[in-house]
């Protein structure tokens, strides 16, 4: 699976970050970095939980 992010959507609230760290980072500048852009499975469960909590849909898990 990989994480895809609309860019113009990302409101870089930070939430998928606290959700997520290993894979979600808001950079100082704003600028949501995937740290991780194919996560092994073991952290799909908190990347599933990110993209669904997503305030502005920015995130999806692609196969
Ligand atoms: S939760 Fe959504 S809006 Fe917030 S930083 Fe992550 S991708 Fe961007």
């Amino acid at each position: 699976m990989r994480v895809e992010v609309d860019r113009d959507r990302c409101a870089s609230t930070g939430g998928c970050e606290a959700m997520a760290p290993d894979v979600f980072e808001v950079g100082d500048d704003g600028e949501l970095v995937v740290l991780t852009a194919e996560p092994d499975d073991a952290l799909l469960p908190d990347v599933r939980n990110a993209v669904q909590a997503c305030p502005t849909r920015a995130l999806r898990l692609v196969d």
